[in-house]
């Protein structure tokens, strides 16, 4: 965390528990981050307008404007990763939550250093900087038409397109809005044409490799991704190998 160059990563801690939010406070402060502190809904999303951070760990049972609620207007295109705190046993909450676009969940009550870990993962995964507009791409090029050939990062399926430094997915000139996770296990998938997934690997790659989980949450991502691309525009693109896992075959015309 230290280092001349390197800027503290900032984290928002939205939870209305003050003894919790203050814990965890203390750990970032810990670990090194520089952390902010917010009650509710309305106070997060104001804060999260003015100051770019770094990642912001939410809590979905917050009073008034529910995290979920919060996520939802944070809006899918906001580049901060969001790392949901959840109770035990509420599936929903963590499948919605998931599918509005965050990176990531840590079930109450959690092992502080488990919470470390995935907020490590997140940030790895989902550095800001290679978010903001233009950087990292080449020549800045945002917004600018289809990508050239064999361009790096870039993975092609027929009609299909994902282009990683931009963050885009096209089919046949469509952008197709993907969450993080969704994006993730498509890009697998496409980097391993002909090679069956299995659920295990997937998980990994998808999840991070210490996400503690069901690997049945692969499926929903998939059902997701068919949903948008398969149903959408009438493709058998992602293959069930039954017992085994997923795969997306190359692409014959
Ligand atoms: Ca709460």
């Amino acid at each position: 965390m230290s280092g001349e160059n390197s800027r503290k990563p900032c984290i928002l801690i939205v939870e209305d528990e003050e003894q919790l939010a203050r814990f965890v406070e203390l750990e970032l402060l810990h670990e090194g981050y520089s952390v902010t502190k917010c009650g509710n809904g309305r106070d997060a999303l104001e804060e999260a307008e003015r100051t770019q951070y770094d990642l912001i760990l939410l809590d979905i049972m917050l009073p008034g404007l529910n995290g979920l609620e919060v996520l939802r207007r944070l809006g899918k295109e906001r580049p901060t990763p969001v790392i949901l705190l959840t109770a035990r046993d509420s599936v929903m909450d963590k499948v919605a939550g998931l599918d509005a676009g965050a990176v990531d969940y840590v079930t109450k009550p959690f092992a502080i250093e488990e919470l470390l870990a995935r907020i490590r993962v997140a940030l790895k995964l989902h550095p800001m900087e290679t978010k903001a507009d233009g950087a990292g791409s080449p020549a800045g090029a945002r917004g600018a038409g289809p990508e050239s050939p064999g361009q790096e990062g870039v993975l092609r399926w027929g009609p299909l397109t994902l282009d990683e430094p931009r963050r885009r997915v096209l089919m046949d000139g469509h952008e197709i809005s993907l969450t993080n996770r969704e994006f993730m296990m498509l890009k697998t998938l496409l980097e391993n044409q002909d090679i069956v997934m299995t659920r295990e690997t997937l998980l990994e790659k998808v999840c991070g490799y210490d996400y503690v989980g069901e690997t049945n949450v692969i499926d929903v991502y998939i059902r997701y991704l068919r949903s948008k691309i398969d149903d959408v525009f009438d493709v058998k693109m992602i293959h069930t190998v039954r017992g085994v896992g997923y795969v997306i075959k190359a692409w014959e015309e």
